[in-house]
């Protein structure tokens, strides 16, 4: 760990001024003031990005150690979990419909259908050819034919994905179906960096994967400071959060989307409709013990809307949540 000196207390320094001294002992006295005043500084804050599993991972620590820490391991994760890459479990999935899998992704599929069920059905890793056609819209700016989206929607449910724990294997009961991770990777991602972390010794850092994150202890013996954006004025900042061992997500329609004939279509689906979330809310902002839970749930009640989403969040232990709807900041 990279220190500064700080073995004397700030109000000490006023020792060195003393009067007639020798030029070398002023000297010397001067060297002792700077040395003093530099231990009175914060200890420095190490700030390192990286673009991996299609974000920013963002790492904040006095350890120097953390951000390569939590590099290494989002690495590991991209490649069991990718979507685009062929040697990954998760494409080779997609590609064959069944595939005999690691304990990780047996476990990352289960908490899935955890929170499928428990948002009934808002929540659904299987909307992904739901949302290849939506990226696609949002690409073109065109509106999909409704008969693509049908066909789409039918490939959806996630009662349609069978674990087979004893050959640890996932199917698909379906032709054609492909499971998105989007809105459940980036908490996992930061949750197993932070385990990572704290296997190390490290207690203090903040871990962002493209603004989900967790906040390890403090930042310098403070809670951090976590600014939410405004959903519709990206430079401003709506509010801010006093964080410590504390996991933050915030979902929003502004991330990915287009307006056609005012209405604006988001990268977030409502898999009953097959149609982009659609209940006034632009954004949702969730802390929570850990991350999985906090992205798991802002996707969500993105789709559920403010009251049922708001009751969604009741069900768990520590979690609060923050809902912004078109009345609260404007239309679009
Ligand atoms: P997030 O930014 O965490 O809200 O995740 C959004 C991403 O999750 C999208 O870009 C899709 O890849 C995926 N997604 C969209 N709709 C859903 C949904 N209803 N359930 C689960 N994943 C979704
Ligand atoms: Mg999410």
């Amino acid at each position: 760990m990279k220190t500064r000196p700080s073995s004397l207390p700030c109000r000490q320094a006023g020792i060195v001024h003393r009067p007639s001294l020798k030029i070398t002992t002023l000297a010397t006295c001067y060297l002792l003031l700077a040395t003093l005043l530099l231990g009175c500084q914060q200890p420095q804050l190490y700030k390192r990005s990286q673009l991996l599993i299609g974000t920013t991972i963002e790492v904040t620590s006095i350890d120097s150690r953390a951000p390569e820490i939590v590099f290494a391991r989002i690495k590991e994760i991209e490649k069991v979990f990718s979507k685009f890459d062929p040697d990954s479990q998760i494409y080779q999935l997609n590609k064959l419909g069944a595939l005999q899998v690691s304990k990780e992704v047996i476990d990352l599929i289960k908490k899935a259908k955890f929170f499928n069920q428990i948002s009934e059905g808002a929540f659904d890793i299987s909307v992904g050819p739901l949302v290849d056609i939506w990226k696609q819209a949002i690409k073109t700016q065109k509106l999909p034919a409704q008969s693509q989206i049908d066909k789409a929607r039918k490939l959806a449910g996630m009662d349609k994905i069978t674990i087979e724990e004893k050959n640890s294997t996932i199917r698909f009961k379906r032709k054609g179906m492909n499971i998105d991770l989007g809105a459940i990777a980036k908490g996992y991602a930061v949750d197993v960096a932070i385990e990572a972390l704290k296997k190390a010794g490290i207690k203090d850092a903040l871990v962002s994967a493209g603004g989900d994150m967790y906040c390890l202890g403090t930042k310098v013996g403070e809670p951090w400071n976590i600014g939410i954006q405004h959903p519709r004025k990206p430079y401003e900042v709506i509010g801010y959060l006093k964080l410590a061992n504390k996991a933050v997500a915030t979902s929003g329609d502004y991330e990915q989307f287009f307006i056609l004939d005012n209405k604006r279509y988001s990268h977030i689906i409502d898999p009953k409709t097959g149609y982009p979330a659609d209940k006034k809310v632009i954004s949702v902002t969730v802390m929570a013990p850990d991350c999985l839970t906090a992205d798991a749930l802002a996707t969500s009640i993105m789709v559920l809307g403010k009251e049922k989403g708001g009751e969604l969040a009741k069900k768990f232990k520590d979690v609060e949540v923050r809902i912004l709807t078109n009345d609260d900041v404007g239309n679009n």
